[in-house]
C-alpha cells in the first residue's frame, strides 16, 4: 500500500456547456481509490458514470474541485500511459489479427510506449485465454473473445489504472460470469487499480471490493459500500447468502437514486 491513493477526487464536478443550457454530469464528488483496488460503479442512466471515467482519464476537465491520478494531474498519468480503457464495444480493427490488435498501442505510442514498462502481447493473450487464436481476425471471434482481446490491448502498455465502461454489458449472462472470474484473476495477477462501470447490480457486488453508487438529477454520490468484509482473499461464492444480501441492499439503494 503506497501513501498516495491511485485516485483522489475532492469536491469534483463536471459540467457541460454554459448558461441556461449547461448540464451538470455530477458535482460535489469526494472519492479516494487505493492503488490496487477494484471499485465498481453503478447508478441510473445519466448519473455521470462515463463522465467520471472521462474525468479520471483527462478526457473531461473538472469544472470545480480537484482530481489527482497517481498523485498528479490526469494529463500526466495519460502521458505516462498509466491508464488503459475498455468499452462495451471492443472496437478492434477488423483487418488486423488478434495479435496485431493487441500490439497496436505499442505502435501508435512510438518510442514512448516502447520505453514504458509494457507487457508482452503474446503473454497477455495467454493470460486472457487466447493463446491459440493469435492469428484470428475479430469477425472470427465471439463477443466474449473480442472483449478479452480488448482487455489484453488495454493492458499492453502496462497501465497502473484500468477504466472499464460496461465492458461486458452486451454479453449473455453465462459469458459475463466467466469473464468476471477471469477479470478477478487478471486483476490479482497484475495488481492494476480498476474502476468498473456496470448496469448490473449483481456484477457490481460480485466484482467490487467497494461499490460506488451514484444518484442522478443531479449526479452525486449516493453511497460507497464496502464489501471487503465479506470477501476474504477478494473472493466470494456466487451462491453465498452474504453476497445475495449485499446485492439486495444495493438494489434498494438504487431504487432511491
Ligand atoms: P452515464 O454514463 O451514467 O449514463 P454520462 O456520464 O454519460 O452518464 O452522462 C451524465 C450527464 O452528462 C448526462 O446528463 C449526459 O447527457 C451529460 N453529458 C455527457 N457527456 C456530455 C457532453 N459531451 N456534452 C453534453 N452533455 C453531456
Ligand atoms: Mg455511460
Amino acid at each position: 500500500m503506497t501513501a498516495s491513493p491511485a485516485i483522489r477526487l475532492r469536491d469534483a464536478a463536471v459540467r457541460f456547456g454554459a448558461g441556461d443550457t449547461a448540464v451538470t454530469a455530477f458535482s460535489g464528488l469526494d472519492l479516494e481509490v487505493a492503488e490496487g483496488e477494484l471499485l465498481t460503479i453503478i447508478g441510473p442512466s445519466g448519473c455521470g458514470k462515463s463522465t467520471l471515467l472521462r474525468l479520471v482519464s483527462d478526457l473531461a476537465p473538472p469544472s470545480a474541485g480537484s482530481v489527482a491520478v497517481m498523485g498528479g494531474p490526469p494529463a500526466e498519468a495519460r502521458r505516462r500511459r498509466d491508464i488503459g480503457f475498455v468499452f462495451q464495444d471492443a472496437t478492434l480493427l477488423p483487418w488486423r489479427s488478434v495479435l496485431q490488435n493487441v500490439r497496436l498501442p505499442l505502435e501508435v505510442g512510438g518510442g514512448a510506449a516502447a520505453a514504458h514498462a509494457s507487457r508482452s502481447p503474446e503473454k497477455l493473450l495467454e493470460m486472457v485465454g487466447l493463446a491459440g487464436r493469435l492469428d484470428a481476425l475479430p469477425h472470427e471471434l465471439s463477443g466474449g473473445m473480442r472483449q478479452r482481446v480488448a482487455i489484453a490491448r488495454a493492458l499492453v502498455t502496462g497501465p497502473r489504472l484500468l477504466l472499464m465502461d460496461e465492458p461486458f454489458g452486451a454479453l449473455d449472462e453465462i459469458v459475463r460470469d466467466r469473464l468476471n472470474d477471469e477479470l478477478l484473476r487478471i486483476w490479482e495477477e497484475t495488481g492494476t487499480t480498476i474502476l468498473f462501470v456496470t448496469h448490473s447490480i449483481a456484477e457490481a457486488a460480485y466484482l467490487g471490493q467497494r461499490v460506488l453508487v451514484l444518484a442522478a438529477n443531479p449526479g452525486r454520490l449516493r453511497e460507497l459500500v464496502d464489501l471487503r468484509g465479506i470477501k476474504p482473499g477478494n473472493r466470494i461464492d456466487r451462491d453465498d447468502p452474504r453476497l445475495f444480501a449485499a446485492t439486495s441492499s444495493l438494489r434498494r439503494t438504487l431504487e432511491t437514486c
